[in-house]
């Protein structure tokens, strides 16, 4: 059941990462199933609960640098994501795919390529995670539409501030609530930490 799972919201996610190829966001990683993160137990008869993490990977010309609080702040708020510009030059002399966000001007940038991270889903220089879970809820709800089983089940996002919460109803009416948080790798480290 958990590997189904873990299938079906990587193939929406996979979904929401073609929507989104043209857009300087987020890339959205296969879901992570650590121990202390998944947990599974019934919430109501019938229905169950599973928590998922979704690394989130820098998208091109941008990179994440995660930035721990002082001691004593509550766990929730102990990080927050700074978002930096990278140097794409040599992508664009290479592909040609994209303009360098350092080296050209805010008018040709704005002429020619979506916005940057910076200028979407961020708030000063750090992701936002309120405006990033939103984005993927957006992404999600529009994923769903285009799954073939969406004849049979019904699969709605639930609102929520900072995650992504979905229910998927079979015609059984048995039902299964999957939340979704969002998280990064820590350099150099196998650990994830959530944003928000
Ligand atoms: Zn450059």
């Amino acid at each position: 059941m958990c590997s189904l799972v873990e299938e079906l919201v990587n193939k929406l996610l996979r979904t929401c990462q073609m929507l989104s190829r043209h857009q300087f966001t987020p890339q959205l990683q296969p879901v992570v199933g650590l121990g202390g993160f998944r947990e599974i137990c019934n919430a109501l008869p019938g229905e169950f609960f599973y928590l998922l993490l979704v690394p989130l990977k820098a998208p091109p010309g941008h990179s994440f640098h995660l930035e721990r609080g002082t001691e004593g702040e509550m766990p929730q708020t102990i990080s927050r994501l700074r978002v930096d510009l990278e140097c794409m030059c040599t992508r664009e002399r290479c592909l040609g795919d994209v303009l360098c966000f350092l080296h050209h001007s805010d008018y040709e940038l704005w002429l020619q390529q979506e916005p940057s991270l910076l200028q979407t889903l961020c708030s000063d220089s750090y992701l936002d995670a309120q405006k990033t879970a939103f984005w993927l809820q957006a992404l999600m709800s529009t994923a769903c539409k285009s799954e073939p089983w969406a004849a049979t089940h019904k699969l709605t996002v639930l609102p929520t501030t900072c995650s992504c919460k979905m229910k998927l109803t079979s015609t059984f009416r048995r039902s299964l609530c999957i939340e979704l948080i969002l998280a990064v790798q820590e350099e150099d480290s196998s650990t994830f930490v959530p944003i928000g």
